[in-house]
């Protein structure tokens, strides 16, 4: 009898942003094929006998191939097991949970969709920087900041971006945010423009790094890797709400 995937958010990074459904689904399952930035203890509730395969990606350097990972995803469900596939953050957002579920899919295998709490809104969250703001901000775009150059061509247009939508939320940016915040001023932002690094969200050792467009243009101000970069007024105003919060008792 044929297997079953699941393919699984397991949020941010703090263990207790995973889904009681995500959970349910390591659980249960024969074999979990994991990411680099899931929250590692959730492994714990695998059960007794389990296999578990990191298929961690870093940034330039893939453990894992995709075609690799779902030749594996389809192997061990033709073999009858339930497999699990966990990825940091939603599974649809910059994860190729979308390709995965379509390749299980076609191969006549059930495959199931659970969604996680993602980084892009919840990262910034983290430090109170609301994605959108009555008033403040009404559009919000979520991009990558690198592309795969196995694509040929790029997609993000940064100078078009500018003054499409009021707050912009760039994910996997950390190495290229001087070129973006360069290509902002182009397209006719401020370099006055509040922006918002956060770091390791969620995870240990978290960090917030308040700048602007202009300072990351002139490579005055980096950041480090897994970062959610917001650009945009409601960095401005999560500052005076983290203000608040820094004075209570
Ligand atoms: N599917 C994931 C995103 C995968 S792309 C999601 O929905 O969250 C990986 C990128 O996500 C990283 O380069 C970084 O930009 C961002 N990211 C993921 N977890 C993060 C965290 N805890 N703190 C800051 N950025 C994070």
């Amino acid at each position: 009898m044929v297997g079953s995937v699941v393919i699984a958010g397991t949020g941010p990074g703090d263990e207790n942003l995973v889904t009681i459904k995500c959970l349910r689904a390591i659980e249960e399952s024969d074999v979990i094929i994991y990411d680099r930035l899931i929250p590692m203890n959730i492994l714990s509730h695998a059960r007794n006998g389990a296999e578990l395969v990191f298929a961690g990606k870093e940034p330039g350097r893939h453990t894992m191939e995709e075609e690799e990972i779902i030749r594996l995803m389809i192997e061990r469900a033709r073999e009858g097991k339930r497999v699990v596939r966990l990825h940091g953050g939603d599974p649809f957002l910059f994860g190729r949970g979308f390709e995965e579920c379509l390749a299980v899919l076609s191969e006549g295998i059930p495959c199931e969709v659970i969604p996680g709490v993602t980084s892009a809104i919840a990262a910034p969250e983290a430090f109170l920087i609301p994605p959108v703001l009555r008033g403040v901000a009404s559009s919000v775009a979520i991009v990558t900041g690198t592309e795969d150059p196995r694509k040929g061509r790029r997609f993000v247009d940064f100078r078009r971006l500018a003054n499409a939508v009021d707050t912009i939320v760039i994910l996997m940016g950390a190495s290229r945010i001087r070129e973006i915040a360069s290509e902002l001023i182009d397209g006719g932002l401020d370099r006055e423009t509040p922006v918002a690094i956060v770091t390791r969200a969620y995870m240990e050792n978290p960090k917030l790094t308040i700048t602007n467009l202009g300072e990351l243009a002139q490579g005055a101000v980096t950041a480090e890797n897994p970062s959610v970069i917001v650009v945009g007024k409601v960095v401005s105003e999560a500052v005076k709400a983290l203000k608040l919060l820094s004075k209570q008792p």
